[in-house]
């Protein structure tokens, strides 16, 4: 089908990049305006010298079925491969190992005692019983879960073990938070979404998915999004180009793929309702530092989860070379290191260099053979950092899907439907696109 009816699209992260892709499948003229000089928004990776480095997104687990078939369709099956399922869990100064998607390593891992690996069965069972409610469209419909915090919960069904060695660790990983701070639904949603998974990446970078995208794609950078409005005779938006007048363009339709905040500052018509939720939307601060080192170190694990009795702020690892091939050259290492939402706005306005030499001194408590030939860093700091999701969060999401009006021809996508990650940001796109093209007759 080609209809050619033009529609904007807002922000070239893979929410943005997702609606467009699928809007141009359905036959419109899409046009994609990003207001940085590159797309992918926090999927994004970094050449530093030789080393490719994830800055934000690191992870993908096989449960992300939207994003794996976007892969698919967009002719870039061939750039990913599976990769190392093996984490680790530091108890006692010394790293737990377990495959993700090996069922044996849950039974027999000593991070836990057997009453506690007992109980975890209770927790699964928990997240299996809330089922598809665990949804990446909208995790609204998990709302009924919503009334306690992860950690109530774990007070109530589990126990102190399980707070500081399984239910910690998830949160502070995940949400930057600590589990008083994140609702019960959250957990449900990670231990049915990611845990007994294998998991996937690309030897270029996590950067391949938008760029891939990206060239199939009509994307105009360095172009901001001021306004888009709703008129008699079509979608209006106001954006300027660098160094450029302002202009405003009608469009049959828009989609804004925006964190919310940012989505709330340029759609004025936003109803006040849905508005003070979006504000509401409480993003971690997030700071990332990560380490080119000369040597490899002998530690086999991709991801590492650091409870807060080990360390208060330290509270994971990516250890790059072994998540992916392609990411360090050979016998050299890579890590990225992911801190408590405290550290990180402490952290926010200091100089890199001190940046850097507190994480060094962090690792090295903990590790002091990782970091001992550091060669290079990078200091990432993320304005929107992922959700955290307080209790209560899904419930007034409930209100927020329920009051969007199924006629406007302006359609929201974003992580915040769901529990923030690219899979979730993909699936909203989806659901715009579907329903933007069904409303103009695709
Ligand atoms: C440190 C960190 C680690 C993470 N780890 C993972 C992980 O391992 N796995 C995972 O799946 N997810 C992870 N996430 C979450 C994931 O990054 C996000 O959920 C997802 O990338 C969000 O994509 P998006 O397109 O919705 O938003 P964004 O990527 O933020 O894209 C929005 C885009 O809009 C642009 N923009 C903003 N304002 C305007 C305007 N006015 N006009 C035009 N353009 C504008 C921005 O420049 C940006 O490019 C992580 C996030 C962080 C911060």
């Amino acid at each position: 089908m080609d209809n050619k009816q033009p529609i904007i699209v807002v922000g070239a992260g893979i929410a943005g990049l997702t609606a467009a892709f699928r809007l141009q499948q359905q036959g419109f003229a899409v046009r994609v305006l990003e207001a940085s000089n590159d797309v992918g928004g926090r999927m994004a990776t970094l050449s530093m010298g030789d080393f490719r480095v994830d800055l934000a997104v690191a992870i993908f687990p096989d449960s992300y079925q939207c994003l794996l078939k976007l892969i698919d369709d967009a002719g870039l099956a061939d750039q990913i491969a599976p990769t190392s399922d093996l984490a680790g869990v530091v108890r006692d100064g010394r790293v737990r190992h377990t495959r993700g998607s090996s069922k044996l390593d849950a039974i027999t891992t000593d991070l836990l005692s057997w009453g506690s690996k007992v109980l975890m069965i209770r927790a699964m069972l928990d997240a299996s019983r809330a089922g598809d409610r665990l949804s990446w469209e909208n995790l609204s419909l998990a709302a009924e879960f919503d009334g306690e915090s992860a950690a109530d919960y774990c007070r109530r069904k589990l126990n102190d073990e399980l707070y500081e060695y399984v239910v910690g660790p998830v949160c502070r990983v995940f949400c930057m938070a600590p589990p008083e701070q994140v609702s019960a639904v959250n957990l449900f949603f990670v231990l049915r979404h990611f845990v007994g998974r294998s998991f996937f990446n690309s030897a270029t970078g996590v950067d391949f998915l938008p760029r891939g995208l990206a060239r199939q794609l009509d994307v105009s950078l360095e172009s901001t999004v001021k306004t888009v409005r709703e008129t008699a005779s079509g979608v209006e938006v106001v954006w300027s180009k660098a160094g450029e007048a302002e202009r405003t363009d009608t469009v049959a339709g828009c989609v804004i793929a925006l964190p919310a905040p940012q989505m709330a500052e340029v759609y004025p018509q936003l109803d006040p309702l849905r508005r003070e939720l979006a504000n509401g939307v409480t993003y971690a601060t997030a700071v990332g530092v990560h380490l080119g080192l000369t040597k490899r170190p002998d530690e086999p694990a991709s991801v590492m989860q650091i409870p807060r009795s080990e360390h208060p702020d330290l509270v994971g690892m990516v250890i790059e070379h072994n998540k992916a091939p392609g990411r360090a050259p050979a016998g050299k290492g890579l890590i990225s290191t992911v801190w408590l939402d405290s550290w990180n706005k402490r952290q926010w306005g200091r100089e890199d260099k001190h940046i850097v030499d507190d994480a060094i001194a962090g690792v090295h408590s903990l590790f002091p053979a990782l970091v001992a030939n550091v060669e290079c860093a990078h200091v990432q700091r993320w304005r929107f950092g992922p959700d955290i999701p307080h209790p209560g969060v899904h419930r007034a999401m409930t209100r927020f899907q329920a009051v969007a009006d199924p006629k406007s021809r302006i359609k929201l996508a974003g992580d915040y439907m769901s529990s923030a990650s690219t899979n979730a940001s993909a699936t909203s796109a989806e659901k715009a696109a579907r329903e933007l093209g069904a409303l103009l007759g695709a």
